[in-house]
């Protein structure tokens, strides 16, 4: 890897002044009547690994293909290293491309597949050889540097093809959803070893899938995706302490959702009437007195135990699932909605005994009721 690189190694996403990438209120409208990407503005910084998150059609690939050259925006301006890329084709990019289908070619071999970015941009032989044996190293396929792709598991083919996004020392790396055909293990294998490559390397990566474990697992910063925007942008941390949105609330790990209408409002808390009964205080996050809003809370925020700091709402239990580590107590409220609620193995509530769940107002997050998750948004007035 060049030495830009390596130096940066040490702190990703800590470059002050204009990001590495810069989208500036990038558009994008397949058919003139419809926003695939809108008003996307997103700033990356070197090193960082960032991943696009989202439901299927919120607009990740698009924004990834708009960065790689292979679709241009309709509005709006992308730049990369403070230059302005939109009418630089895909190969005078210097970007790595790493897609779920591998893409590599069947009839030549791992280390021609590996070397093809080199030999395309006229690399000496001697070269070809010594940087693909080092990228194949890397990926630990050494051994397999004569095989053809389909004499490889998917999980090595998937790994010919990181080397060879890597081997041009691109400066910067495109990954679409590239764990999305491996089983579950296998993934969870490749997202050490990207994680650790990344590492190792210092590249800039921007990694698109819609597993929200693989992108806490594996990002500095995520941003979450919704109908062609960015709901929130933030780490890993901020994400699921801190969700601005029910939408991003329910994306992000498992949550409780009560529904309800906002009594009234006090400094950073409100109070809930809950449609079929009762009431609880949470924190009030954008929501306005008589609205309609939807309150988060985390299964294992809520207990069992006596009043928890607050809130407490009476409930029978209506099945118990048993995890090894914890149990999930199904506890079902006067209303009928049924709460999750984990708890340690050694809890001996019985199906039908009565409970009183409970939690703390700063653990519920108390949102305006969504407008909904999706693909395209309809341009206005169109
Ligand atoms: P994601 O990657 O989050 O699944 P996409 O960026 O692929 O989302 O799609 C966003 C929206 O753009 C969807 O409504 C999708 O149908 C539409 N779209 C994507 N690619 C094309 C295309 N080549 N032509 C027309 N519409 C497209």
């Amino acid at each position: 890897m060049s030495a830009g690189q390596a130096a940066l190694s040490a702190s990703p996403a800590s470059a002050a002044g204009p990001g590495f990438v810069e989208f500036a209120e990038v558009e994008k409208s397949y058919d003139g009547r419809t926003f695939a990407v809108t008003r996307m503005n997103l700033s990356v910084a070197r090193g960082e690994f960032l991943t696009l998150l989202g439901p299927s059609g919120s607009g990740k690939t698009t924004t990834l293909n708009m960065l790689a050259g292979f679709e241009r925006p309709t509005h709006g301006t992308i730049t990369l290293e403070g230059q302005a890329v939109d009418r630089l084709p895909p190969y005078q990019r210097n970007i790595g491309m790493v897609f779920q289908n591998y893409a590599l070619f069947p009839h030549m071999s791992v280390a021609d597949n590996v070397g093809f970015p080199l030999s395309v941009r006229q690399v000496s032989k001697a070269d070809i050889a010594a940087r693909v044996a080092r990228a194949l190293d890397m990926v630990r396929l050494k051994q397999f540097s004569d095989r053809r792709p389909a004499q490889l598991s998917g999980g090595q083919q998937q790994r010919v093809a990181l080397a060879r996004a890597l081997v041009f020392e691109p400066r910067l790396v495109l990954m679409d959803e590239p764990l999305g055909a491996l089983d579950k293990k296998l993934r969870e294998h490749m997202q050490l070893e990207i994680k650790q490559i990344h590492t190792m390397l210092g590249v800039t990566i921007v990694y698109v899938t819609h597993d929200q474990s693989e992108a806490l697992t594996m990002s500095d910063r995520v941003a979450v995706f919704n109908n062609g925007g960015i709901a929130q942008l933030g780490s890993p941390d901020d994400l699921y302490n801190t969700p601005q949105s029910s939408f991003v609330a329910s994306f992000i790990g498992e949550n409780n959702t009560l529904e309800g209408v906002v009594d009234r409002v006090s400094g950073q808390e409100c109070r809930v009437r809950l449609n079929g009964g009762g009431e609880i205080t949470a924190l009030a996050v954008g929501v306005t007195q008589g609205s309609a809003c939807h309150v988060a809370v985390r299964p294992e925020r809520l207990s069992l135990s006596a009043a928890n700091g607050g809130n407490s709402l009476p409930a029978t239990v209506d099945g118990r699932i048993y995890l090894g580590d914890h149990l999930r107590l199904l506890a079902r409220l006067a209303n009928d909605q049924v709460l999750t609620v984990k708890v340690g193995p050694e809890a001996t509530m019985a199906n039908g005994e009565t409970v009183t769940v409970s939690c703390a107002p700063n653990d519920c997050r108390a949102f305006p009721a969504d407008a909904g998750t999706g693909g395209a948004i309809p341009k206005q007035g169109k």
